[in-house]
């Protein structure tokens, strides 16, 4: 049997190849697409206004006699024509015309138009409003449902898209047409509607529908569909979960020999959740299957001890560790952190980032590819064409927010021997509310490190506007003679990375010429590593009191005897990177400060951002307010990755059916699992199947 889906829309009367190509470039290629193609909002064309009672500046409809139509002189040349009901008058105004258009506005024609009366120099006027003669004894009825605007492009007009629309609406009176997917069962107890009453009721929604719970995406039959697709992103999640179950893995038993080697060597003890944490990556690479397993945890909780383990895990098999951070910075941080745990114990390291090149690059691939380098750190390099590991036993990416989970995958692919596949792990410092994290992470177990290292103080955040920067010099500077040590963030945002860092210059000169008893340090990310180095062991060792810097230190510093931080224009950085940055210090036991020291006049949203800033210092909390301000898609980082793309969802707005959607999800694999491939495809475009990577 043909679907809609199947059915092109060239089947359409009048959709030839020029239009087909014009709907292509918004997605539309099948009628099924047409019929999911929703309107933006809508228009009410189902009365008559009368000319007496006219409202302002809003769309009505209204019909009535042209009784004088002249053209006139004004500032500019135009076509005005009084037009007059039983109850008043007003003036149409055209300032482009055609000869016909003036014609069919003759004195004596019975028109009704479309627009919004505006006060002009005739009293209320309609410029240019849609406008249709009625011809006399003609019956032409009024619209008896809400008028749709659809998303259009160029080229292809609302009119156009309309009549498109209706005519497909016509073919899902075909039995069958638009299949219903959720078993009665389940439509009933959620007291939902058929999905193709829905899809009928938004392109046709009856007069007296309320427009403000259709604008908000709230109304049953908006809710109908989003909880159809988020029920297919849930399901196609799982679908690839139950795939990699079923995939082989290595079973790689612990050896306890290097691990408690290097527990030993730590000089001191893990936390109870890192403790629990590692058993259960412990547990799972034990298995058969590949591990496929999250760890959030806030920053400082000690990812990196949990990655390590997991890694030697793999080495103790006789098996490859890889490592991937998202930017340079921090894969060196991990290679030096790595480096003084693991080389005392024997095991070799390699380091490839884009970065490393010629003799150097080809040294580590073979290293990596002849096995012997047990653990292998680096970016996303890692994964590239080349790169050929020798037994990769298990892929750990740290800082999973940033990628994607076609990212995710692809490293996965790339460990594969024999069909079997590597373990992954992932760890992110940025906490994913809960309900996000179940569903945008069907795929994954989640694992929580929910507890701080012993003898951390919680930071005090002031907020504080720039013009009392002169104030907060001398606090740092009275601070830095105390003994203490200052971190000062620069976070011009822009697009250049050369840009940032001259602000950094400059305000590190600035910074000295006030404070001339204090030494200054400047870090950036243009500077060579071994600079980098150079600066970063100088402070370190308490050589510097202040260091400048761009965002570049968000990660990988660790220097206890910092205590303050000054961050400047807070306003411009994202909740989870302050975050990020405020963990830089209160790594102590000394008491420590942050000052957010934005530049005014700051929005009712910065403002709000601020204060949560000052108000908590719990990853989580932040998290989740971050996802109200500013929505799931930045708190994801799905502006950059693609991921979870959603036509009709919105996953801040339909939070709440989350947890039906799992259940539902559940019910369905009871019920009709035939059906869950369906319902996949119905929803996520073949590049969004996270299956088909
Ligand atoms: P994150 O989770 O942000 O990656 P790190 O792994 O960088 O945190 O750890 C932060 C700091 O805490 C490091 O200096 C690390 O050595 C230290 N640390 C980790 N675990 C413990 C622990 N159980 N006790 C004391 N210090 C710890
Ligand atoms: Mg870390």
């Amino acid at each position: 049997m043909q679907t809609l889906a199947d059915t092109p829309v060239t089947e359409l009367k009048g959709v030839g190849a020029s239009l087909a190509d014009k709907l292509a470039r918004i997605g539309i290629h099948s009628i099924q697409d047409l019929l999911f193609h929703l309107p933006l909002r809508y228009q009410d064309r189902t009365r008559i206004t009368p000319l007496g009672g006219l409202p302002l500046e809003q769309d009505v409809v209204i019909q009535g006699t042209i009784v004088a139509s002249d053209i006139v002189q004004g500032r500019r040349r135009s076509l005005l024509c009084r037009i007059r009901d039983d109850t008043g008058s007003a003036s149409l105004r055209f300032y482009h015309f055609n000869a016909s258009q003036r014609n069919s506005l003759k004195p004596g024609t019975e028109v009704r138009c479309f627009g919004e009366p505006r006060r002009g120099s005739s009293g209320l006027e309609f410029y240019h409003p849609e406008f249709r003669v009625i011809q006399p004894d003609q019956t032409d009825n009024i619209e008896e449902t809400l008028t749709p605007v659809y998303p259009a492009t160029e080229g292809l007009t609302q009119m156009r898209l309309r009549s498109l629309c209706l005519q497909a609406l016509k073919f899902m009176n075909r039995p069958d047409a638009l299949q219903e997917l959720l078993p009665f069962g389940i439509l009933a107890r959620l007291q939902m509607m058929p999905l193709a009453d829905a899809v009928r009721f938004l392109h046709q929604p009856p007069p007296q529908t309320e427009v403000e719970e259709l604008l908000e995406g709230c109304h049953p039959a908006q809710q109908r569909l989003a909880f159809e697709e988020l029920l297919a992103h849930h399901l196609s999640l799982q679908k690839l979960r139950n795939k990699v179950r079923q995939e082989g893995g290595y079973a790689l038993k612990p050896g306890h020999d290097l691990s408690n080697k290097f527990l030993e060597g730590l000089g001191f003890t893990l936390t109870g959740a890192q403790a629990r944490v590692c058993d259960e990556i412990r547990e799972d690479m034990q298995q058969p299957v590949p591990m496929l397993r999250l760890v959030q945890g806030d920053v400082g909780s000690g990812k990196t001890v949990v990655a390590a383990m997991a890694a030697l895990q793999a080495v103790e098999n006789g098996y490859q560790a890889a490592l991937m951070a998202p930017t340079e910075i921090l894969a060196e941080q991990h290679f030096k952190n790595f480096g003084a745990w693991l080389k005392p114990l024997g095991v070799t390291l390699a380091w490839l980032t884009g970065k490393t090149k010629g003799k150097k690059r080809t040294e580590e691939l073979q290293r990596i590819e002849t096995g012997e380098a047990q653990v292998v750190i680096g970016t996303h390099a890692l994964f590239q064409d080349d790169v050929m590991f020798n037994k990769l036993g298990v892929v750990i990416v740290d800082e999973q927010h940033r990628f994607g989970v076609h990212q995710r995958l692809a490293l996965r692919q790339k460990g594969e021997n024999q069909g079997a596949r590597p373990h992954q792990l992932i760890m992110t410092a940025t906490p994913i509310p809960r309900t996000l994290a179940m569903s945008a992470y069907a795929d994954l177990d989640c694992s929580i490190i929910n507890e701080l290292p012993p003898g951390r103080t919680p930071v005090n955040t002031v907020v504080m506007g720039d013009d009392r920067r002169p104030e907060v010099i001398q606090r740092v500077r009275a601070a830095c003679l105390e003994g203490r040590q200052a971190y000062w963030v620069c976070t011009l945002i822009e697009e250049s990375e050369a840009l940032q860092c001259q602000a950094a210059e400059v305000t590190a000169e600035e910074l000295q010429k006030s404070l001339p008893d204090l030494s200054i340090g400047l870090i950036h990310g243009r500077m060579k590593p071994t600079e980098k180095a150079e600066v970063m062991a100088a402070f370190k060792s308490g050589e510097l009191h202040l260091l400048v810097a761009t965002t570049v230190i968000e990660v990988g510093v660790d220097v206890p005897n910092a205590s303050l931080m000054i961050i400047e224009n807070p306003e411009r950085l994202g909740l989870a990177q302050l975050h990020q940055l405020r963990g830089r210090v209160g790594r102590g036991s000394i008491a420590s400060h942050c000052v957010l020291m934005y530049h005014a006049p700051l929005s009712q949203q910065s403002r709000e951002r601020l204060k949560v800033m000052r108000d908590s210092s719990d990853g989580f909390v932040i998290a989740e307010k971050d996802m109200e301000l500013r929505g799931p898609g930045e708190v994801l980082g799905t502006r950059q990755t693609g991921l979870m793309q959603m036509k009709v969802a919105d996953l801040q707005r339909d939070q709440g059916l989350l947890d039906t959607v799992r259940i539902a999800a559940a019910e369905l694999q009871q019920q009709a699992p035939g059906h869950i491939e369906a319902i996949i495809s119905r929803w996520l475009v073949e590049g969004d199947r996270y299956l088909d990577v």
